[in-house]
């Protein structure tokens, strides 16, 4: 269930500055820099640029509201937003990692998030991957532990973690946890609540949620929003314009029902799949887990609509010819928005076996029947 109050957030009216009688709609502030009235005035806002509207590559109205809603909804205490989710990824691990310091991926975890894990290696930044959902992490940490990052649920295989168990295990040894929550949205799962520190989100996905709008967010306590403004956020310059800015905050009024719908659509996909002789297994918390399993009630308020399922015989042939034959269900990279897309991690040369076979739905908002239609259609087409 969306709680009132998250509706409420969504829904809020513009609170920033200017004279903007009545406007439903938040101002674009399209503009790069705000000259001051006297230079003791500029110099004074400078200073503090995190809180002034001074350059836009530092802070911008239509994008500080943006933030302010985002930090709301994650019952954090700030937010930043990025160019993207990458922007908002590289700004928190190149920002607030030093040469020395291990980091502890856990759960399946973005492709890219990896790599850019690997190419900070050059920077004296080490790290190691525990691809279980596991939140028995205490034998994995080091001596030189900086930060514990999580995907839950992650994007491949969806597998849920024990969030409030492994950010206590990282806060007894002093470690900062960091979480990709882009799959269950600030609506569906509060990190910050269950002991997170830190929060990502790319905003491209249910956020923005009209595949029109590319950005990422960061959200955590002040001090930590405010180490990352001088850090990974101005020095590395990826920064949202206000126009996207505009974008996300449009998505973000319809967040709560097209959440709702994703979810109802996504249940019926999984209970037909259910069904079908060709599927061997499904990636959902819907499908992994009793709904009164404390894991999902204590810490989902509800599900999204990607998911991934595995077909018998999962020949790279088959897998391609059943992802050609779907018609509604787009073949592409991405997700979260009102269509529906399909795709797989397996290429021509790869081995068929799991997570290589796996195919990826991102159900979207067009109706669960035609949505069943289009599988059927195309399960039909591999017999
Ligand atoms: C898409 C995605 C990202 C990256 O976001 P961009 O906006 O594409 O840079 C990060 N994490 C997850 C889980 C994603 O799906």
């Amino acid at each position: 269930m969306i709680s009132q109050t998250d509706r409420d957030i969504c829904m809020s009216p513009w609170e920033g500055p200017g004279d903007s009688p009545g406007a439903v709609a938040p101002p674009i502030f399209q503009t790069s820099l705000f000259a001051k009235p006297t230079f003791a005035e500029y110099a004074r806002q400078q200073a503090a640029e995190h809180h002034n509207f001074v350059y836009s590559r530092g802070t911008n109205p239509t994008v500080a509201f943006l933030e302010q809603l985002l930090a709301r909804l994650e019952r954090g205490e700030a937010a930043k937003c990025f160019a993207s989710g990458m922007g908002a990824i590289s700004a928190v691990l190149g920002g607030l990692l030093r040469s020395g310091d291990h980091v502890l991926f856990v759960n399946t975890i973005y492709g890219p998030t990896l790599q850019l894990a690997e190419h900070l290696r050059r920077f004296g930044v080490e790290y190691t991957l525990l691809p279980e959902p596991t939140a028995d992490i205490e034998d994995h940490l080091r001596e030189n532990t900086a930060m514990v990052y999580v995907e839950s649920p992650g994007t491949m295989m969806m597998k849920v973690l024990d969030l409030r168990v492994l950010a206590a295990t990282a806060r007894r040894h002093g470690i900062r946890t960091v979480i990709d929550n882009t799959w269950a949205t600030p609506l569906l799962q509060k990190p910050i609540e269950l002991g997170v520190d830190v929060v990502i989100h790319s905003l491209t996905k249910y956020i923005g949620g009209h595949s029109d709008v590319i950005g990422g967010a960061v959200i955590g306590s002040a001090d930590l929003i405010e180490e990352l403004f001088y850090r990974g956020y101005l020095l590395f310059g990826s920064v949202m314009s206000a126009m996207e800015a505009s974008f996300v905050l449009r998505g973000l009024r319809t967040l709560p029902v097209r959440m709702e719908q994703h979810e109802a659509n996504a249940i019926a996909v999984i209970d037909h799949l259910r069904g079908r002789e060709e599927v061997t297994a499904i990636h959902h918390p819907y499908a992994d887990h009793p709904a009164d399993s404390p894991l999902v009630t204590e810490q989902l308020a509800g599900y999204s609509g990607l998911l991934s399922f595995e077909l018998a015989e999962p020949t790279y042939d088959r897998i391609a010819g059943f992802v050609d034959a779907l018609e509604l269900f787009r073949i592409g990279p991405s997700w979260g928005g009102y269509e529906s897309l399909v795709t797989s991690p397996i290429r021509p040369t790869s081995t068929p076996e799991p997570p290589a076979s796996l195919i990826r739905l991102s159900v979207g908002l067009e109706g669960a029947q035609r949505q069943i239609e289009d599988l059927d259609h195309a399960f039909a087409a591999i017999r």
